[in-house]
């Protein structure tokens, strides 16, 4: 674009026309949001007792897993792999989330976990197909709910030898429709030096069977980008401590767990990595997670599907309702 004379070139605006405003947008885009609110929807998968409820509680600060921890005393497992969302709206500092934690009891806990993976991947499907839907509608929402999974939180068993098949299988298959974040969990029943160890191989294993976790390098969007990243991807899988129990330690409350050695702080980067978790995941990602969401899983669906149709046919297959497309 030409320039204007006299316009924008210091921070303090034109001397000869004034100040126009532009700046203001950011201040626009702020009331928008804050009164739109936004979703969040995170998958929680991994075999039972590996502390996946517990986690997505402390990271919330809330009971926002049905299936914590002491809910309903003992639970049974179930025969097949089952997907169960719940909604809650989470507020702070007048901004709305709707958060939706999306729990897959059942998996990995089978002798035969043979394509135990199917229920979650048609379950991902089905969201981005009802984004679609919703889209090609004439008359089309001015605000589509959005129902899709942001984050694939995937619990590593903390056993310190390897991955177990049923961990590579699952991360190669939903990969490339998910973004996935591997954790280790209840990682303070390691020492720091096996879970270092564990961290190393972990990440060499995923390298070796060509798992691309989030973030992913391709997406890098710039230089500034990448070195970030690349400091996450060093670091990662976090290996994580969950909790709802507080203790008194120097005086002030915390989240731990207690075990022979002492407190376990959560929150406390010493002792493990659930405050680089939760920064990396809601302080510096959480906008980034939807973008590659919308921007990568959904449009690689979503121009698959149109394909799949000649592009230009109805997309409603089991005609629920008709397409207008
Ligand atoms: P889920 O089946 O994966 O949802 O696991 P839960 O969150 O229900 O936790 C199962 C059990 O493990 C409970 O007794 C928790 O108190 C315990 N637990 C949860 N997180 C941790 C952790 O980080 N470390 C240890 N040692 N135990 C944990
Ligand atoms: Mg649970």
């Amino acid at each position: 674009w030409p320039r204007v004379p006299g316009l924008g070139h210091s921070g303090s605006g034109s001397t000869l026309l004034g100040y126009i405003g532009i700046d203001t947008i950011i201040e626009q885009m702020r009331k928008k949001t804050m009164k739109a609110g936004f979703d969040f929807n995170i998958m929680i998968v991994g075999h039972s007792g590996l502390g996946k409820s517990t986690l997505v509680n402390t990271l919330f600060k809330s009971q926002v897993s049905r299936w914590s921890s002491g809910w309903g005393g003992e639970h049974k497992i179930p025969k097949t792999v089952e997907i169960k969302a719940v909604s809650h709206v989470i507020e702070e500092g007048g901004v709305k989330m709707k958060l939706t934690v999306i729990d897959t009891p059942g998996f990995g806990d089978q002798i035969n976990n043979e394509n135990c993976w199917d229920p979650i991947s048609k379950y991902i499907n089905e969201q981005y197909e009802k984004f679609l839907k919703e889209e090609v509608n004439i008359a089309r929402k001015k605000r589509i709910p959005d129902t899709r999974v942001h984050c694939c939180l995937y619990f590593i068993s903390p056993t310190g030898h390897s991955l177990r098949q049923l961990d590579i299988e699952f991360m190669k298959h939903l990969s490339r429709v998910v973004n996935i974040i591997p954790v280790i969990a209840k990682s303070d029943t390691m020492t720091p030096d096996e879970k270092n160890e564990f961290k190393h191989r972990v990440r060499k294993e995923l390298e070796t069977h060509g798992i691309e976790y989030y973030p992913q390098n391709e997406f890098d969007d710039d230089m500034e980008d990448k070195n970030e990243n690349d400091k996450i991807r060093e670091a990662m899988p976090f290996a994580v401590v969950g909790s709802d129990k507080e203790f008194q330690v120097n005086g002030k409350r915390v989240l731990g767990r207690k075990t022979a050695w002492g407190v376990v702080e959560v929150e406390n980067p010493n002792h493990c990595e659930f405050a680089l978790l939760r920064d990396f995941l809601i302080r510096s990602h959480l906008q980034d997670l939807k973008e590659v969401t919308h921007n990568i899983h959904y449009e690689t669906y979503r121009a698959r599907r149109l394909n799949d149709n000649g592009g230009l046919h109805p997309i409603s297959a089991n005609n629920t309702q008709e397409s207008n497309l």
